[in-house]
């Protein structure tokens, strides 16, 4: 009888795993490992919420995984190291992983392949995290594509039932190996402390996306008609999840095709435009650092640092934008639109590099994935491939009359200005004085004048980007 690894990384799941599933079905005795990695979490401040999401579902797992006899075996320290030494431990015969895209994964698959090589340990991965990878979906010319509409068309065509079958664990659980029980480590064990502030919101887990899966099965005919409202119930809201692979992709497209109509094909175009960038930074990993456009990758922008602060901060003096940036302060998600607008807003209006505000939301959002914030903040910028056209930008007021009409969303953020009358409420400094005094606002004091002036700084912006372009 064989024994192999199985190493959990961002596949936190039970069922549907690719790596998982192969596994059982060749060795005998099958052990799941997970290893908090040293090297990613020592950089992160202590009240980092994506740890605690990790845990919760680790814990989730653990327990499903007693009810076999088996467990988790969970290292803390640098995977380098600790996935040859789980091996060697378990004598396994090889060590089974669903494949990463982003460039730092792949240099540390790459070396832990060695590593085990050289004890003769194989090392397996598979695909799980997208339902085509790499080179699968390429133009008539053999290239990857650099715009989406023609990537989605070829992306759809080969969408066949092998692509998105399920790959099934519990027919193969007696396979798991009889393993005593362990407890995890605590989050402060990990050096992480619970933030009381902002408590955590999202449903964990396995079972976590579940409850949200089936919220948004019964609302998905409606997707492509709300889903620009931030105030609205629109999106799945199963980012994170699929971040932290605790939902499987497989069964997203399946439940897409399982309802067909308007909705779901918008949807399941979202769930491509996220491929889209997965593949995009497989073959272009300088994009981490660099702009998909070239000249666009030295644009002289002015960088003021209290403006930029004042973004971060929500207190732009644009309502929808500081709704935006209060809602990730506090949540740690953002909508779409709002990542649109916010985005747009930083490097067209306050003239601020795109890679300052990449960096921003890489901190904050739960669902942060290298590939689709690159692909966002790019996208936004203009600077990308397939991009907003530069000289195209959102005005952050008529945004906000068109998708928070209402103000609801704004209200829910910016309580200060919840009694402003729906007319005033995007723009608050054109208000007259008696409508400011009635709804308890002294412009300045409880709520920021704008930073800047939309039409001016549009103007500079295309001015910046024009030189750039040589247009
Ligand atoms: P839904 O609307 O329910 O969509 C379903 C899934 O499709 C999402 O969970 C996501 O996996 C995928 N998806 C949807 N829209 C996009 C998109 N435009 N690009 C790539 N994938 C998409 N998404 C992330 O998952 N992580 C990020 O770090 C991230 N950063 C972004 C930064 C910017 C500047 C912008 C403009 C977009 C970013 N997005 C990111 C894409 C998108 O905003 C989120 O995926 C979406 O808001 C998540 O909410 P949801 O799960 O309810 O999405």
């Amino acid at each position: 009888m064989t024994t192999a690894l199985v190493w959990l990384r961002r596949d936190l799941r039970l069922s549907d795993h690719a790596a998982l599933s192969v596994a059982l079905q060749e060795h005998g005795r099958v052990i799941p490992v997970f290893v908090f990695d040293r090297t990613i979490l020592d950089p992160l401040p202590p009240t980092d919420r994506r740890v605690a999401f990790i845990l919760e579902s680790l814990k989730e797992i653990q327990a499903r995984l007693r009810e076999y006899g088996s467990g988790l075996v969970v290292r803390i320290g640098d995977p380098r190291t600790e996935i040859p030494g789980l091996a060697h431990e378990f004598q396994a015969s090889a060590v089974y992983a669903n494949r990463d895209y982003e460039p730092a994964a792949i240099a540390r698959d790459t070396a832990i392949a060695q590593s085990l090589a050289g004890q003769g340990i194989q090392w397996v991965d598979v695909k799980d995290q997208v339902i085509f990878e790499r080179d699968e979906i390429l133009s008539r010319q053999g290239t990857p594509f650099q715009v989406f509409t023609p990537y989605w068309r070829s992306w759809l065509q080969k969408l066949t039932p092998v692509a998105m079958a399920e790959y099934p664990v519990t027919p193969y659980c007696r396979n798991l190996a009889r393993l005593p029980a362990v407890p995890l480590p605590s989050l402060e064990e990990l050096g992480f402390a619970p933030n009381d502030e902002t408590p955590f919101t999202l449903t964990v887990g396995e079972s976590g996306a579940a409850t949200l899966l089936a919220d948004f099965a019964r609302r998905i005919e409606h997707y492509h008609v709300l889903r620009d409202y931030p105030a609205r119930k629109g999106p799945s809201y199963l980012s994170t999840h699929l971040r932290f692979g605790t939902v499987s992709i497989r069964q997203l497209v399946r439940l897409a095709l399982a309802n067909p109509g308007e909705g779901a094909e918008c949807w399941l175009k979202e769930l491509c435009w996220r491929e889209f960038y997965q593949q995009l930074l497989w073959h272009r990993p300088d994009l981490v650092e660099h702009t998909f456009r070239p000249e666009f990758d030295r644009l002289p922008f002015p960088n003021r640092e209290d403006w930029f602060a004042a973004w971060c901060a929500g207190r732009t003096g644009y309502p929808l934008v500081d709704a935006g940036m209060r809602q990730l302060n506090q949540t740690g998600w953002m909508h779409n639109r709002l990542r649109m607008i916010t985005a747009s807003f930083l490097v067209k209006d306050l003239l601020i590099d795109w890679r300052r505000g990449e960096r921003y939301f890489a901190e904050k959002l739960l669902d942060f994935d290298l590939a689709s914030n690159n692909g966002g903040w790019q996208w936004a910028a203009s600077v990308g491939c397939d991009a907003q056209p530069w000289f195209r930008i959102f005005n952050p007021v008529t945004q906000s009359r068109k998708f928070d009409p209402a103000g609801h969303f704004i209200r829910r953020y910016c309580p200060e200005l919840a009694r402003l009358p729906d007319s005033a409420i995007h723009a608050p400094w054109l208000a007259a004085p008696l409508e400011l005094e009635s709804a308890g606002i002294r412009q300045g004091q409880d709520y920021p004048h704008p930073l800047v002036d939309h039409a001016s700084q549009r103007q500079a912006a295309l001015a910046l980007f024009k030189a750039a372009s040589g247009r």
